[in-house]
C-alpha cells in the first residue's frame, strides 16, 4: 500500500510517498512560494538526486498537480500512475475537542474541521485547501486527517482548564489543547518498543525540541499534560516564540512600544525566544557557536532555554508522580548533545546520570543515560510523516 502524506501550509506544501509494506520513503519534497513569484518544487526520489523545478504555482491546485506529475514522471518518478496511490494522509493542525484521533475524511468531517478554523486561522484553512484539492485531483482515493491536537485530548480537565471566567471555556473554547501531538505520540510509542517494555507500563516525558518546542507528560501511552496551550505560543522559550510570560506584559509592552495587541502577539511569535534574546539568532547551531566563542547573549539564551526545559521536566515528573523515561526528539533534541547535556545537569535529583560518549551521538535511537541511572534518558528521532501514514493505513484497512 502506497500512502501519500501531505502537510499543506499557507504558501508551502511538504509531501512524502511511503510504501507501507516496508515503511520506506519512495519520494519526498516540498513546494515553496505557492501563490508568490518564484515558486518551485524541491523533489527527491528514493536513491536519486534532489532536484529543484521552478514552475508557477498560483494556487495549491498547481502545487499538488506538480507533486503528482513528479511522482509519476517517466524519468524520475517512482510510480507509473496515480492508481498506485492507495490513500492520502493529511496533517491537520487543529481538531479542537472534536477529534480525539485520526479520522477518515468525509464531507461531514470537512465541515467539522472548518468549525475548528477559528482556533488555528493560519493553519487549518491551508490544511483544508490541501484536502479539497487532493479530493478533486484523486477522486475515490480514501483520505485521512491526522490532527496535531488529537493526542492531547486525553488530558484531564485539571490540566487543560485555564483559571479564567468559565465562559472562556464554555462559550469560546479557550483551553489548553497542546500541539506536536503526532510527534509526542510517535516518540512515546517508539520509546516503549525500543526499550522492549509495554507502553502501558511507562511514565514518559517527551521533549520535542525544534524551532517550535513542547514537552509532553505521557502516562501509559496517554498524554496527561503538555506545555503548549491554546496556541503553539505557550510553554517553552523557543526559536522565535516567547513561550509562557506574565500575561500583564502584553498591555505594558504595547504601551511602551506604541503597538496594538495584535502587533505585540506578532512580536511574541516571531521576534522573541532565542531570536529576541540574541537580537537575531534562532538556529541552535549558530547559538552554540556563539556560546563557545563567549558571546554573552548566546550564553544567556541557551541557559534560559535549557533551564526552562528542565523546569518543565520537573513539573511533569510531579504530574506523572514519577518518571521512567525522558526522550529527546526533533532538530535540537536529536542533534545537540550539548543542549541535552546541559538540561540533564539539572536532573541529578531524579537520579539521572548521563554517559557523555553516548550523548555525543546523534540522529538515531540511543540511550544516553548510564546503566545505573534511575531514569532512562534517550534520543528518539521523530517521524511525523510515518505516524500519519500508519494512522492512514490503519483507518483505510479498517473501512
Ligand atoms: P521545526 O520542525 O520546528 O522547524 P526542527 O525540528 O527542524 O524544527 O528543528 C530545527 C532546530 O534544530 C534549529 O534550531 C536547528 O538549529 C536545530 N538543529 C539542527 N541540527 C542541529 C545540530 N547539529 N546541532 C544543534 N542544533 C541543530
Amino acid at each position: 500500500m502506497n500512502i501519500l502524506v501531505i502537510n499543506c501550509g499557507s504558501s508551502s506544501l511538504k509531501f512524502q510517498l511511503i510504501d507501507m509494506t516496508t515503511e520506506a520513503v519512495q519520494a519526498k519534497g516540498l513546494c515553496e512560494r505557492i501563490g508568490i513569484d518564484g515558486s518551485r518544487i524541491v523533489y527527491t526520489p528514493a536513491g536519486g538526486e534532489k532536484m529543484t523545478i521552478e514552475s508557477p504555482m498560483p494556487t495549491h491546485t498547481e502545487a499538488i498537480k506538480l507533486v503528482l506529475d513528479c511522482l509519476t514522471n517517466a524519468e524520475y518518478g517512482v510510480i507509473k500512475s496515480l492508481k498506485e496511490i492507495n490513500a492520502v494522509g493529511h496533517r491537520v493542525v487543529h481538531g479542537g475537542e472534536k477529534f480525539a484521533s485520526s479520522t477518515i475524511i468525509t464531507d461531514e468531517v470537512i465541515k467539522v474541521i472548518e468549525e475548528c478554523n477559528e482556533l488555528a486561522p493560519l493553519h487549518n484553512p491551508a490544511n483544508l485547501i490541501g484536502i479539497n484539492v487532493c479530493r478533486e485531483l484523486m477522486p475515490g482515493v480514501p483520505m485521512v486527517g491526522v490532527f496535531d491536537t488529537a493526542f492531547h485530548q486525553t488530558m484531564p480537565k485539571k490540566a487543560y482548564l485555564y483559571g479564567l471566567p468559565i465562559k472562556a471555556y464554555t462559550d469560546y473554547k479557550i483551553r489548553r489543547y497542546g500541539f506536536h501531538g503526532t510527534s509526542h505520540s510517535f516518540v512515546s510509542k517508539r520509546v516503549a518498543e525500543f526499550l522492549g517494555k509495554p507502553v502501558e507500563d511507562l511514565k514518559t516525558i517527551v521533549c520535542h525540541l525544534g524551532n517550535g518546542a513542547s514537552i509532553c507528560a505521557v502516562d501509559g501511552g496517554k498524554s496527561v499534560d503538555t506545555s503548549m496551550g491554546f496556541t503553539p505560543l505557550a510553554g517553552l522559550v523557543m526559536g522565535t516564540r516567547s513561550g509562557d510570560i506574565d500575561p500583564a506584559i502584553l498591555e505594558y509592552y504595547a504601551n511602551k512600544e506604541g503597538l496594538t495587541l495584535s502587533e505585540v502577539t506578532t512580536v511574541l511569535n516571531k521576534k522573541s525566544g532565542m531570536e529576541g534574546l540574541t537580537g537575531g539568532k534562532s538556529d541552535f547551531r549558530d547559538l552554540e557557536e556563539g556560546y563557545e566563542a563567549g558571546d554573552q547573549a548566546c550564553i544567556d539564551a541557551i541557559e534560559v532555554f535549557c533551564y526552562n526545559v528542565a523546569r518543565f521536566v520537573g513539573a511533569y515528573a510531579a504530574s506523572l508522580n514519577g518518571v521512567d523515561v525522558i526522550a529527546f526528539t526533533a532538530g535540537i533534541g536529536e542533534n545537540s548533545g550539548f543542549v541535552r547535556g546541559k538540561i540533564c545537569e539539572y536532573l541529578g535529583y531524579l537520579g539521572i546520570t548521563i554517559d557523555a560518549e553516548q550523548n555525543s551521538k546523534r540522529g538515531e535511537d540511543i540511550i544516553i543515560s548510564t546503566p545505573d541511572s534511575k531514569v532512562t534518558v534517550c534520543v528518539i528521532p521523530t517521524n511525523e510523516e510515518l505516524m500519519i501514514a500508519r494512522d492512514t493505513k490503519a483507518l483505510v484497512e479498517a473501512q
